[in-house]
């Protein structure tokens, strides 16, 4: 039996318009980058969840602040037909919020800190990256890493900072 918290969480029903088509980096029923083409009937929800656990590479941050952005406001927004304003990438349910800070509480293992070259030991002041680039595809290795292939969006398509902890690659921290 895991710890568990509070997290704002949006939901929407996968109802794509006419005109939409599936793209090679969509995911059907689960994940699309034409958010505005598909998701119908958001519903913000505050929801109780698991605490998550850091893996190899990761770290648990304690959220301390987090920003309201537009963005968060265009996808929990309903057009007059019913369907999301935010055009982008988004994958529901998630937990919103991308605009966070916080304090590492743990490391996973191989979690390095950037600043000091070292593992994290907990207790660093930190914010992160909303992208979670891959690091491996040809948009990242040539130092494009928001054109990455196999992006995530903390607080799009993969659960975000309204919640107390969160769990991140510490590549991006
Ligand atoms: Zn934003
Ligand atoms: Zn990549």
């Amino acid at each position: 039996m895991g710890e568990k918290m509070r997290a704002v969480r949006l939901y929407a029903d996968w109802e794509p318009k006419p005109d939409f088509k599936l793209g090679w980096k969509d995911v059907d029923r689960k994940q699309t980058y034409l958010g505005s083409k598909v998701w119908r009937n958001p519903r913000l929800v505050i929801e109780e969840v698991d605490v998550p656990r850091p893996g190899p590479g990761e770290v648990l941050i304690e959220v301390k602040q987090v920003g309201i952005c537009g963005s968060d406001v265009h996808m929990a927004q309903a057009d007059e037909e019913g369907y999301i304003w935010y055009p982008g990438l988004t994958g529901f349910p998630a937990t919103l919020g991308h605009e966070f800070s916080g304090i590492v509480r743990e490391a996973g293992p191989g979690a390095f800190d950037k600043t000091t070259n070292q593992a994290f030991k907990g207790g660093e002041w930190v914010c992160a990256e909303e992208m979670l680039w891959c690091g491996a595809c040809k948009p990242c290795a040539d130092g494009y890493p928001n054109h990455c292939e196999r992006l995530d969006e903390i607080g799009f398509n993969v659960n975000g900072a309204f919640t107390k902890y969160i769990v991140v690659p510490a590549k991006v921290v």
